[in-house]
């Protein structure tokens, strides 16, 4: 097991991570961090969960802190792109903390919020900016911000980017980047596209994988309840009154579904808010950060806005509905058993959702257990797993193809939006590699990663 002062990091970057009670590093971190500090080229296959962000701001903040420059006005010396505003916030926060004895300008540039503070955070120039891609765009090609200048640039779930519209943004931010740089990709699958993306933005390469052994799946206790589609209120309802759960995450397929749920679960009174990309920035981090505080005990969310959420101490996930993209369920269910915990995931299965059950079953490669202990149970439905007539679905290949997926507003001045829907790869589980490694944030049980950079 590797320590972090091992993979060659400074003392005060090696003092924050002890802070945050990291003993030693995940199999990304520990491939990942010697090849950045070389300077050369990462191409990283890992998922959420894996430890993937301390794995390049860690070497990253080293990097830039060896080299004494300073950003002149407007420029940026390293920029990180994510697909969404979550995760951006949270990969800031990753910054600050980890950066904590360091003085870098930081800051988050996501849609949603206003312009003016983020101009004036550029002006001056910045160390670190973690952006969504259609604000940065707006600011850049306006003039706000000069990226001519930049040393490491990061691509963050490359994958979701495409699912999410983003591609043509990307190219245009990289066109306007300077030819000498670092380049970190990170993506939870290769679809072809991010392949052929990767082929192009990185040079001579090392290309990191890690294993999906003892996959957050495996330590998840997972579940499916076989239900008619207008049983599901009850059932979660009854779910949620009689299990000892304080904290879950319950997915909806849809924007409208999932503040439709919240409501309906207020009106029970459990204590719920929505999480989705319709709502304001402000109001999805006084959601998640009510949920994160114990105030409300349910966090409803559509896929794309979940993704990223890094919640401790959530102890259940329910699929309220079955995610179409197979992949997706990995990446719900993984909301829980963060950073080793374990964790229960509940799958409502009304009639039509059997094949996309049939789907899951084939990527995590194992038979979901049903559960049919509830007053709500459906023997019918429950029978037809096992029809040989019901099959999964094909899955979609490639991003961008219209489909039954939520589209999600992209973070453009505009508030333009875009469908996307997802892929269906072959990498199936996800990682969970915090727990093989015995390690854990200590004492801050419940926290989110919530906080904005400065
Ligand atoms: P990520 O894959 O970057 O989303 O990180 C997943 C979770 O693992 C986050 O809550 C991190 O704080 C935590 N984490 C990252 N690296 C380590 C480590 N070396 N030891 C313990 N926890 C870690």
């Amino acid at each position: 097991m590797t320590s972090f002062t091992d993979l060659g990091l400074m003392a005060p970057i090696c003092q924050a991570v002890a802070a945050e009670g990291y003993e030693t590093a995940t199999p990304i971190q520990e491939q990942a961090i010697p090849v950045v500090l070389s300077g050369q080229d990462v191409l990283g296959l890992a998922q959420t969960g894996t430890g993937k962000t301390a794995a390049f701001s860690l070497p990253i903040l080293h990097r830039l802190a060896e080299s004494k420059k300073r950003p002149g006005p407007k420029k940026v010396r390293c920029l990180v792109l994510t697909p969404t505003r979550e995760l951006a916030v949270q990969v800031g926060a990753s910054f600050a903390t980890y950066g904590v004895h360091l003085r870098f300008k930081r800051t988050v540039i996501t849609g949603g919020v206003g312009f003016t503070p983020q101009m004036n955070a550029l002006a001056g120039g910045l160390d670190i900016v973690v952006a969504t891609p259609g604000r940065l765009l707006d600011l850049a090609t306006r003039g706000y911000a000069q990226l001519d200048q930049v040393e490491c640039f990061v691509l963050d779930e490359a994958d979701r980017m495409f699912d999410m519209g983003f591609i043509n943004d990307i190219k245009k931010i990289i066109a306007m980047l300077p030819k000498e740089r670092l380049n970190l990709l990170f993506s939870a699958t290769m679809p072809p596209a991010v392949a052929q993306l990767a082929e192009q933005t990185l040079r001579n390469h090392k290309r990191i994988e890690v294993s999906p052994t003892s996959s957050t799946v495996e330590r998840i206790e997972q579940k499916v309840m076989f239900v008619q589609k207008d049983k599901k209120k009850d059932l979660l309802v009854s779910v949620l009154n009689e299990q000892n759960i304080n904290r879950v995450i319950i997915f909806t397929r849809t924007k409208h579904g999932a503040n439709r749920l919240a409501e309906q679960l207020g009106k029970s009174g459990i204590t719920a808010e929505a999480i989705h990309g319709n709502k304001s920035q402000g109001a999805r981090q006084r959601a998640l950060s009510e949920f994160q505080t114990g105030k409300v005990r349910a966090l409803v969310a559509t896929d794309i806005a979940a993704r990223g959420i890094d919640v401790e101490g959530v102890s259940h996930v329910v699929n309220y509905e079955l995610p179409n993209e197979p992949e997706s369920y990995v990446h719900r269910i993984g909301r829980t058993a963060r950073a080793g915990a374990e964790g229960v995931a509940l799958s409502f299965c009304e009639l039509e959702e059997v094949p996309y059950l049939r789907a899951i079953e084939k990527v995590i490669q194992q038979t979901v257990p049903g559960d049919d202990t509830h007053n709500f149970h459906d023997a019918s439905i429950a029978e037809q797993r096992n029809s040989p007539h019901i099959k999964a679905p094909k899955l979609q290949r490639g991003g961008n193809k219209g489909g039954q997926g939520q589209g999600q507003s992209r973070n453009h001045g505009g508030g333009q939006q875009r469908q996307g829907q997802g892929h269906g790869q072959g990498r199936t589980t996800g990682a969970g590699a915090a727990a093989q490694h015995g390690r854990g944030r200590g004492g801050q049980g419940g926290r989110a990663r919530t906080t904005r950079a400065a």
